[in-house]
């Protein structure tokens, strides 16, 4: 299975992608991840990622294109992957395409978890991420238990000025890659509204 997460952000697509990593034993690759790897570790790539990341700007085609074609030569995504946050513009999904082709692969489906913009900016304001686990809270809609309530971190660019910034470059950026993939036959898409078990249900149903 070669599986396509998209949808704007705070739309669920890191959760729900860890979610289905067990059933389907793919690895999870979330560009927004490695990005955040790479500025922790103070790498170049990090530092060039984070003057875009901080202001809720993209990462330039050329460095997320070159990095994600690295992830996917490796073994472990020979059998397939779940893409989360990638491709983010039809540059990077013709990238995609290019890349696949050379080994006569092809994705199976791009799944677009839709969540109205007015839900975006709470989802992501209450988001926090237990640095333990990797998993991810929401203070009022999923909230965490007591015990790791200390540990958990706010994401630097889950601020509300960020977030407008990531939702107006989703809608200029990211969109036009809807009637790309519907134009391949490819695209599904799942009401990401409602508790996280049902949507992980729909998507099971699409994905079935
Ligand atoms: P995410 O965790 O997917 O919300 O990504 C966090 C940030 O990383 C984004 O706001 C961008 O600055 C950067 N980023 C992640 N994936 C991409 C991508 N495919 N293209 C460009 N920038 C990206």
């Amino acid at each position: 299975m070669r599986i396509v997460f998209m949808g704007p952000p705070g739309a669920g697509k890191g959760t729900q992608a860890s979610a289905l990593v067990e059933k389907y034993r793919i690895p999870h690759i979330s560009t927004g991840d490695m990005f955040r790897q790479a500025v922790k570790a103070g790498t170049p790539l990090g530092q060039e990622a984070d003057r875009y990341m901080k202001s809720g700007k993209l990462v330039p085609d050329e460095i997320t294109v070159g990095l994600v074609r690295e992830r996917i030569k490796k073994s472990d995504a020979r059998g397939g992957f779940m893409l989360d946050g990638f491709p983010r513009t039809v540059a990077q999904a013709e990238a995609l395409e290019s890349m696949l082709s050379t080994e006569e692969m092809n994705l199976d489906i791009v799944l677009m978890l839709d969540v109205p913009d007015e839900l975006i900016v709470s989802r992501i304001i209450g988001r926090r991420m237990d640095p333990e686990t990797g998993r991810i809270y929401h203070l009022d809609f999923s909230p965490p238990p007591y015990e790791v309530m200390d540990r958990l971190v706010h994401r630097k660019d889950d601020t509300e000025d960020s977030c407008r910034a990531r939702l107006t470059a989703y809608h200029e950026k990211t969109a036009p890659l809807v009637p790309f993939y519907e134009s391949r036959g490819l695209l599904k898409k799942v009401n990401g509204v409602g508790a996280q078990d049902s949507i992980t249900e729909r998507i099971h149903e699409a994905l079935a």
